[in-house]
């Protein structure tokens, strides 16, 4: 296993929901982080990643930055989605491989499998079908991220691993309505009908498409579990293993800002994958088991949520 203590390690995207979650989780390690904002180094610049590198020489990075969105935003920003994600994840690799970096841990996420993959999702399902075509463009970037890691592992003998995460939530996430995903969104629309006292919630598709939601401060705990226990060429699932309906999400949400209210379902908006429960299988049986419920995390999310904007 690889001992954190004394190792330092780069977060990259540290002001993100997951990079803020892993700096939070390793402050209970023995290890030294180092962060740096986009004033300091822009991950869109080669030069810029490599010299940050050759300066910090951290022996572990994790790259937790990217560009991410909801369904809309991936849709209406494909460019964005596929050239941004590409250009971090490689900048950061190379100038990693150049530096002679330890542990290197990449972080993709759940849409990188087939649309029509076996559900739970196993990681082996990768690239045995078409993507979904709402976020093809940043299962394209990840793909190739997981793959260049796979790829320093055969041609160079780096211990580096990936980590691919169910939807997130939790503190950090992106509260605006029309980048954000699903669970910000609605515990957004229910508080801001409470305030108001609007009789009705916009929810964007059919209600049916089913989601697995996982803490992303579960998430943080699973990585650092990852980057102390694992090394191997494939990417480990990271779920809850707990799926629920759009519809249900909506109703449990509902229950913890505490207002009824009718849901309106808007069919012109996209409903994406009708499901995308992970197999979490491998890291449960690797030792990690760590969740949160899905009511706890919303409670606190929510508790954090007024605390923040009211
Ligand atoms: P996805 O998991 O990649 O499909 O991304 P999202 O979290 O954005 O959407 C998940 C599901 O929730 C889709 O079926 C959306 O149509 C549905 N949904 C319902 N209401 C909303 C909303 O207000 N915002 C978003 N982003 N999705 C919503």
């Amino acid at each position: 296993s690889y001992d954190l203590a004394g190792k330092r390690i780069w977060v990259a995207g540290h002001r993100g929901m997951v990079g803020g979650a892993v700096v939070r989780r390793l402050a209970e390690e023995e290890c030294e982080v180092i962060t740096a904002g986009r004033e300091v180094v822009d991950l869109l610049d080669q030069r810029a990643v490599k010299d940050y590198m050759d300066k910090t020489r951290p022996d572990a990075v994790i790259i937790a930055a990217a560009k991410v969105g909801g369904i809309l935003a991936n849709d209406t920003h494909p460019v964005d989605f596929l050239y941004d994600n590409l250009m971090i994840e490689m900048n950061l690799i190379h100038a990693a491989h150049q530096a002679d970096v330890e542990r290197v841990l990449f972080l993709g996420s759940s849409c990188i499998y087939p649309k029509m993959a076996p559900q739970p999702i196993p990681e082996d399902s990768l690239l045995t079908g078409p993507l979904e075509p709402t976020n093809e463009w940043y299962a394209i970037a990840k793909i190739a991220g997981i793959k260049l890691c796979q790829a320093h592992r055969k041609q160079y003998g780096r211990d580096w691993i990936s980590a691919m995460p169910t939807n997130l939530y939790g503190p950090g996430d992106n509260y605006d309505l029309k980048s954000s995903h699903v669970l910000p969104a609605l515990l957004r629309k229910f508080h801001e009908a409470k305030l108001s006292g609007q009789k009705e919630v916009v929810v964007w598709g059919s209600g049916t498409p089913l989601r697995e939601f996982l803490h992303c401060d579960d998430l943080a705990d699973a990585l650092v579990f990852l980057l102390k226990e694992y090394s191997g060429y494939e990417h480990i699932n990271v779920g809850s293993g707990v799926e629920v309906t759009i519809r249900e999400l909506a109703e449990t949400i509902a229950d913890v800002v505490g207002y009824e209210a009718t849901l309106t379902f808007d069919s012109t908006k996209p409903d994406g994958t009708p499901r995308k429960l992970m197999d979490s299988g491998r890291l449960n049986a690797m030792g990690w088991n760590n969740v949160r419920s899905l009511k706890d995390g919303l409670r606190q999310t929510y508790d954090l949520f007024l605390r923040e904007r009211v």
